[in-house]
Protein backbone atom coordinates (compact mmCIF):
# COMPACT_ATOMS: atom_id res chain seq x y z
CA UNK A 1 0.00 0.00 0.00
CA UNK A 2 1.47 3.64 -0.59
CA UNK A 3 1.93 5.64 2.29
CA UNK A 4 0.49 9.23 2.03
CA UNK A 5 2.12 11.72 3.97
CA UNK A 6 -0.74 13.19 5.05
CA UNK A 7 -0.97 14.95 8.75
CA UNK A 8 -4.21 13.65 9.97
CA UNK A 9 -5.28 10.29 9.25
CA UNK A 10 -8.20 10.46 6.43
CA UNK A 11 -10.91 7.98 6.50
CA UNK A 12 -11.10 5.72 3.43
CA UNK A 13 -14.55 6.66 2.70
CA UNK A 14 -13.19 9.86 1.33
CA UNK A 15 -10.42 8.13 -0.43
CA UNK A 16 -13.36 6.10 -1.84
CA UNK A 17 -14.86 9.15 -3.04
CA UNK A 18 -11.78 10.99 -4.55
CA UNK A 19 -11.45 7.44 -6.75
CA UNK A 20 -15.31 7.25 -7.80
CA UNK A 21 -14.80 11.04 -8.78
CA UNK A 22 -11.67 10.17 -10.58
CA UNK A 23 -12.87 7.49 -11.87
CA UNK A 24 -16.67 9.43 -13.44
CA UNK A 25 -14.32 11.89 -14.58
CA UNK A 26 -12.32 9.46 -16.86
CA UNK A 27 -15.88 7.72 -17.91
CA UNK A 28 -17.22 10.93 -18.45
CA UNK A 29 -14.60 12.24 -20.82
CA UNK A 30 -14.06 8.82 -22.53
CA UNK A 31 -18.11 9.11 -23.42
CA UNK A 32 -17.85 12.71 -24.51
CA UNK A 33 -14.70 11.86 -26.92
CA UNK A 34 -16.49 8.45 -28.11
CA UNK A 35 -20.02 10.42 -28.69
CA UNK A 36 -16.90 12.95 -31.08
CA UNK A 37 -17.62 16.31 -29.49
CA UNK A 38 -15.33 19.14 -28.49
CA UNK A 39 -18.11 21.58 -29.56
CA UNK A 40 -21.69 20.96 -30.72
CA UNK A 41 -23.35 18.32 -31.03
CA UNK A 42 -23.29 16.10 -34.72
CA UNK A 43 -25.58 16.95 -36.87
CA UNK A 44 -26.92 15.78 -40.30
CA UNK A 45 -28.10 18.60 -42.91
CA UNK A 46 -29.80 17.40 -45.67
CA UNK A 47 -29.98 19.93 -48.77
CA UNK A 48 -31.90 19.16 -52.43
CA UNK A 49 -30.67 21.00 -55.10
CA UNK A 50 -28.57 23.11 -52.77
CA UNK A 51 -31.06 23.89 -51.05
CA UNK A 52 -31.31 22.80 -47.11
CA UNK A 53 -34.71 21.10 -46.39
CA UNK A 54 -34.10 19.51 -42.84
CA UNK A 55 -31.49 19.34 -40.26
CA UNK A 56 -31.39 16.65 -37.81
CA UNK A 57 -29.50 16.63 -34.52
CA UNK A 58 -27.38 13.40 -34.21
CA UNK A 59 -27.05 13.83 -30.18
CA UNK A 60 -29.62 11.11 -30.24
CA UNK A 61 -31.44 8.60 -32.46
CA UNK A 62 -34.14 10.36 -34.43
CA UNK A 63 -35.40 7.51 -36.20
CA UNK A 64 -35.99 6.97 -39.84
CA UNK A 65 -37.07 10.36 -42.52
CA UNK A 66 -38.48 9.82 -45.78
CA UNK A 67 -37.56 12.44 -48.59
CA UNK A 68 -38.91 12.95 -51.66
CA UNK A 69 -36.44 14.25 -53.96
CA UNK A 70 -37.18 14.66 -57.63
CA UNK A 71 -38.45 11.56 -58.94
CA UNK A 72 -36.68 9.46 -56.00
CA UNK A 73 -37.24 8.82 -52.37
CA UNK A 74 -34.76 8.38 -50.08
CA UNK A 75 -35.01 7.03 -46.54
CA UNK A 76 -32.89 8.18 -43.87
CA UNK A 77 -31.80 6.28 -40.64
CA UNK A 78 -30.41 8.51 -38.07
CA UNK A 79 -29.12 6.63 -35.40
CA UNK A 80 -27.14 8.68 -32.40
CA UNK A 81 -24.01 9.75 -34.48
CA UNK A 82 -24.57 8.90 -37.03
CA UNK A 83 -26.62 8.81 -40.23
CA UNK A 84 -27.25 6.67 -43.00
CA UNK A 85 -29.23 5.97 -46.87
CA UNK A 86 -31.41 3.22 -45.85
CA UNK A 87 -33.11 2.65 -49.00
CA UNK A 88 -33.18 4.79 -52.10
CA UNK A 89 -35.16 4.24 -55.82
CA UNK A 90 -32.57 5.64 -57.54
CA UNK A 91 -30.83 3.56 -60.61
CA UNK A 92 -27.36 4.30 -59.03
CA UNK A 93 -27.70 3.26 -55.29
CA UNK A 94 -24.79 4.87 -54.71
CA UNK A 95 -26.25 7.10 -51.16
CA UNK A 96 -27.44 3.72 -49.97
CA UNK A 97 -23.59 2.09 -50.77
CA UNK A 98 -21.72 4.65 -49.07
CA UNK A 99 -23.46 3.45 -45.61
CA UNK A 100 -22.58 5.05 -42.36
CA UNK A 101 -21.21 8.54 -41.72
CA UNK A 102 -20.06 9.38 -38.63
CA UNK A 103 -18.26 12.48 -38.80
CA UNK A 104 -18.44 16.15 -39.39
CA UNK A 105 -17.59 17.00 -42.79
CA UNK A 106 -18.55 13.12 -44.20
CA UNK A 107 -21.48 13.41 -46.68
CA UNK A 108 -23.66 11.18 -48.45
CA UNK A 109 -24.40 12.35 -52.04
CA UNK A 110 -27.13 10.47 -53.99
CA UNK A 111 -26.61 12.33 -57.75
CA UNK A 112 -30.15 11.49 -59.72
CA UNK A 113 -31.99 12.61 -56.42
CA UNK A 114 -29.36 15.70 -55.87
CA UNK A 115 -29.88 15.21 -52.13
CA UNK A 116 -26.89 15.57 -50.09
CA UNK A 117 -26.53 14.56 -46.31
CA UNK A 118 -23.94 16.43 -44.70
CA UNK A 119 -22.57 16.06 -41.12
CA UNK A 120 -21.85 19.20 -39.28
CA UNK A 121 -20.38 19.85 -35.98
CA UNK A 122 -19.20 17.72 -33.54
CA UNK A 123 -15.63 17.21 -33.48
CA UNK A 124 -14.00 17.97 -36.84
CA UNK A 125 -10.57 17.23 -35.98
CA UNK A 126 -9.19 13.35 -35.99
CA UNK A 127 -7.59 11.55 -32.63
CA UNK A 128 -10.86 10.89 -31.17
CA UNK A 129 -11.75 7.34 -30.80
CA UNK A 130 -13.10 6.22 -34.19
CA UNK A 131 -13.56 2.35 -35.34
CA UNK A 132 -15.63 3.15 -37.70
CA UNK A 133 -13.94 3.68 -41.37
CA UNK A 134 -15.20 4.30 -44.51
ZN1 LIG B 1 -29.05 7.50 -54.59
Amino acid sequence: MPMRPSPKLRPTAWDALVVLCVAALAIGLAVFQWRGGTQESLTAVVSVDGEEIDRVSLERAAGKRTYQAGAYTLTVEYAAGSARVLSSDCPTQDCVHTGIITRSGQSIVCLPARIIIRLEGGAAKDGGVDAVLG
